[in-house]
């Protein structure tokens, strides 16, 4: 047997990436990252999109696993935006001198087993090739921007720009005409910035979604104080609830709730702004009755903001609410009020093509002096497969996964061994607060290579059946959910020809956390360590 360049590689330089790094080396291993941008920070370093924020408060949205470092860290906002998760982001890789041991500007083209060797042969886009024991995917879970099929796409003589790829440099739109092509969350944080300064605004809609207003605001100094105060309580709390955030959630059902308490909640949680408006009631996303309460109650937010009826009835959704995520805005709806802003469904009446000049619809070419596209991702699975990953006997990942993606606890893959995955399809990642998960991801892992290292063995792997039972799980865990019956990135719809699979773990985090804690107990059950 050959010997590694490194103990472990790690492929991408985000939180997930930053922190494995961190603990890996704390091991006294020898690892390096491997990071396709300039710097670290992952979907943070690439959204740079004006109105980015997160949608989970930033107290929360942050690192535990260093007591200084969240005494330390200030937030400005309770939703920060996206320069601050940056800074953020680059105050850790400077704290813990992560950099060292990144290498930037750097793609992983293939990572490949090798029989013979026991050990991973990674390829990079500048040639060079490193061997290591361990192999690491710290790839994102929204990561991989999509491209729309859309003909003439590469005809545009305006400026093209895309919400998860945008410019390192400031854009602007004033006295632009401008395009925006999606209504998701990245359109909705967006687009009324751009309105701000462009001169004219046209929103392309296919698909109608709801949000929920931010609310967001500067930090209280005392609810800072009371949770740096209260850090270790409450970030043990947090693992105790589904999605890994401190808030107030209900246990009724809303079915066995009169309608006027029902709409006080839903007028509260409105009021109080972001992701939990469905919290108040346990059977919002299991039962349709419900469920069409709180979609009515949103609905009836839009009509009372967009004064345009027609506009108005454009911007309601017709799906379930939360089936595909929940936007967080800041005055997104009430932005239709301005003259200059424009809506037009591409539902009924679809885009046909990009031109030199605009966008035509409907046989009429709209002109634009510039085209965003806020059109999403290949999600959760995207990241992985754009790598040549192959496993035992040159088995590929891609036919692995041709069905949808198969984990053993968004972990590990059957016939991948010493191949670990942060946050990967099949754990609750995007689902639940993100951080923790990765945190969640990043300790297991590590602590699964620490295990093996004392017990002197080579190589960790999935069992088949193990993998099959979990994958099993994570689709029946899934079908209970309303979320499962609505076409979403989370099950594959927005990319065409991609499997339609549920893939994150709809079980929450407190369930997945004691599945990980147990398996490890029991000796690493559904492993095999030789
Ligand atoms: P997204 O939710 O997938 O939205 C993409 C939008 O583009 C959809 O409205 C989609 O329409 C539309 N679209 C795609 N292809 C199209 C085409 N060919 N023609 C017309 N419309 C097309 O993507 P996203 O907004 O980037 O958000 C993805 C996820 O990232 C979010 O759900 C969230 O989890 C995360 N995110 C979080 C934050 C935050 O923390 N604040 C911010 C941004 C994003 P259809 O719906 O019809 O497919």
């Amino acid at each position: 047997m050959g010997k590694q360049d490194l103990d472990v590689v790690v492929i991408g330089a985000g939180f997930g990436g930053m922190y494995m790094l961190h603990r890996l080396r704390k091991m006294g291993l020898r690892a390096r990252a491997y990071e396709v941008g300039d710097d670290v920070g992952g979907t943070w370093y690439w959204n740079r999109y004006p109105g980015a924020r997160v949608d989970v408060e930033s107290m929360q949205y942050s690192y535990q696993f260093d007591e200084e470092l969240q005494q330390e860290w200030e937030w400005s906002e309770k939703y920060s935006p996206q320069p601050e998760i940056l800074r953020y982001a680059q105050h850790v890789a400077e704290r813990f001198d992560l950099r060292k041991d990144i290498q930037f500007n750097t793609r992983v083209t293939a990572a490949h087993f090798d029989d013979a060797n026991e050990d991973w042969l990674i390829t990079t886009d500048r040639g060079e090739q490193v061997r290591a024991r361990h192999f690491v995917l710290a790839v994102g879970c929204l990561s991989s921007f999509n491209v729309p099929d859309i003909p003439g796409i590469n005809d545009f003589a305006g400026d093209s720009y895309y919400t998860g790829k945008w410019p390192h440099k400031p854009v602007d739109f004033s006295g632009q005409r401008v395009a925006v092509i999606g209504t998701g969350s990245s359109a909705m944080q967006s687009s009324p910035e751009i309105a701000k300064q462009a001169s004219a605004l046209t929103v392309f809609q296919r698909t109608a979604n709801f949000s929920i207003p931010a609310q967001n605001r500067p930090q209280d100094p005392d609810y800072v104080a009371y949770v740096k105060a209260n850090y270790p309580e409450l970030r043990a709390k947090a693992k105790t609830i589904y999605g890994g955030v401190v808030d107030e959630f209900g246990t009724a059902k809303a079915l066995e709730t009169p309608i006027e308490e029902i709409h006080k909640d839903l007028e509260a949680r409105w009021q109080k702004g972001g992701l939990t408006f469905l919290g108040g009631f346990t059977d919002m996303l299991t039962d349709r009755q419900a469920n069409e309460i709180a979609a009515e109650f949103a609905k009836n937010k839009i009509r009372s903001i967009v004064k345009d009826p027609k506009t108005a009835e454009m911007l309601c959704p017709k799906n379930i609410i939360g089936g595909k995520r929940l936007c967080v805005d800041t005055e997104y709806f009430a932005m239709y009020n301005h003259p200059h802003v424009n809506l037009l469904d591409v539902q009924e009446t679809p885009i046909e093509r990009i031109t030199a000049k605009g966008i035509v619809r409907g046989g009429v070419e709209y002109e634009f002096d510039s085209i965003v596209y806020a059109t999403g991702y290949d999600a959760i699975t995207g990241s992985y497969l754009r790598i040549d990953i192959r496993g035992r006997n040159g088995v590929e990942l891609k036919d692995h996964w041709d069905a949808g993606p198969r984990t053993y606890l968004g972990l590990m893959v059957s016939g991948f061994p010493n191949m670990f995955m942060v946050t990967g399809p099949g754990s609750p990642s995007v689902l639940t607060n993100m951080l923790p998960s990765i945190e969640i991801s990043v300790e297991w892992i590590t602590d699964a290579i620490a295990d093996m290292r004392a017990e002197d063995k080579k190589l960790c792997q999935a069992r088949p059946e193990a993998e099959a039972e979990w994958v099993a799980h994570v689709n029946e865990v899934a079908s209970k959910s309303l979320r499962s019956t609505v076409k979403s990135w989370y099950i594959g719809a927005n990319i065409p020809g991609k499997p339609s699979v549920f893939m994150p773990y709809l079980g929450g985090q407190p369930a997945y956390l004691a599945k990980c804690q147990e398996v490890v107990a029991n000796g690493y059950e559904g492993f095999d360590l030789t």
